[in-house]
């Protein structure tokens, strides 16, 4: 075993920005640990995936086309991964920490009898020994998991950890293709549909989040939605707010809702609840405008402003529609 195999995720026929951090961590990890840098490009059609892996530093592309990996189901991607594996025979898998890959990660670990680390902010490698560090309870711990060696581990790991790695034109690497084993796909997938009105919160770069300090529901939409629009953000929430019933609870961060980590995190009229930075406590930068000075929220906060979100809110939105256009 030597060497990283980086599962790929695509958006649209592109490598999405989950699989370009993993790539970038990859490429340093791969050589730490003196092996190559692989992807594992898995679907129907791989379509110019895997010339983009290569791009984007994979020495080796894996690629497993097959109809019946049309749709994900847990028994078909995992069937192709574990060939993939057999042959690229990696010391770390990584993959993104998504909710379908979770699912992935976890079966493929048990597969490969891999170690697993879900949700890792980091990973190092040293003496050749791999670990991974990743939050638990809420996010006020910090476990550091260690591999046992001789077996492979398995990471995934939360987006927007590492640095994306950037296209190398002309880079060139080794694309080979690998059989779909003839394992039976038991899961059929009848129809997929798609929730309309969904919020994608974990792939935001950047959150405006509303407490209960807007006051009521109108005041929410009076002022959360315009300066999410001005920064070009979603919208988020604290769990008092959902169950108040201002916004539905696709849009609740924190321990019982989605767990976030964009570059900007915006926390108007938010107390910072324990439950509520278990959501979004490891975002790069965070703003908190609250109105009490004391409020456990600036404890996390990159910059606070102590203030009345009726005033600074207004002010603020119209300022950065003025500065960004
Ligand atoms: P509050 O705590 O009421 O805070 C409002 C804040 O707004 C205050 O700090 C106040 O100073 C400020 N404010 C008031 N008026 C203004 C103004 N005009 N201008 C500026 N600031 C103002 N919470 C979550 O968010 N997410 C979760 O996933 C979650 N899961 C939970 C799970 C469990 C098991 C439990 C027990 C609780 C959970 N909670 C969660 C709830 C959490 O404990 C808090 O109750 C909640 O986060 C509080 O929301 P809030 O900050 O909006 O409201």
């Amino acid at each position: 075993m030597a060497g990283v195999l980086v599962c790929v995720e695509q958006v649209g026929g592109k490598i999405a920005a989950i699989t370009r951090e993993l790539l970038g961590k990859g490429r340093a990890l791969a050589d730490a640990l003196g092996g190559p840098l692989a992807a594992a490009v898995v679907g129907s059609e791989a379509g110019d995936l895997a010339n983009q892996a290569v791009a984007l530093g994979a020495d080796t592309v894996y690629v497993v086309t097959d109809a019946a990996l049309a749709t994900y189901t847990t028994d078909g991607y995992v069937a192709a991964a574990k060939a993939i594996a057999a042959q690229a025979q990696p010391a770390l898998v990584l993959a993104g920490a998504s909710f379908q890959m979770r699912d992935f990660g976890a079966a493929l670990a048990a597969d490969l009898n891999a170690g697993l680390a879900a949700d890792a902010t980091d990973i190092t490698v040293a003496g050749g020994q791999i670990s991974a560090v990743r939050p638990s309870h809420g996010g006020n711990v910090i476990n550091t998991l260690t591999f046992a060696a001789g077996r492979p581990a398995v990471v995934l790991a939360r987006k927007q950890s590492f640095p994306e790695a950037t296209e190398q034109a002309g880079r060139s690497g080794s694309i080979q293709n690998v059989a779909m084993p003839a394992t039976s796909v038991r899961t059929k997938v009848v129809s997929v549909a798609p929730k309309s009105g969904a919020v994608n919160l974990a792939d935001a770069s950047v959150i405006v989040s509303g407490g209960r300090g807007l006051g009521n529901k109108d005041n929410y939409f009076k002022l959360i939605p315009p300066l999410a629009a001005a920064l070009g953000a979603a919208y988020g929430a604290s769990r008092a707010v959902v169950d108040d019933g201002w916004v539905p609870y696709e849009h609740q961060v924190g321990q019982t809702g989605k767990t976030v980590s964009p570059k900007l995190y915006v926390a108007c009229g938010i107390s910072g609840a324990i439950q509520h930075l278990a959501g979004m406590r490891t975002s790069r930068s965070i703003v908190a405008i609250n109105k009490d000075p004391d409020a456990p929220i600036f404890r996390v906060a990159t910059y606070g402003l102590v203030g009345d979100v009726n005033e600074v809110l207004p002010l603020l939105t119209e300022q950065l529609k003025a500065r960004l256009g």
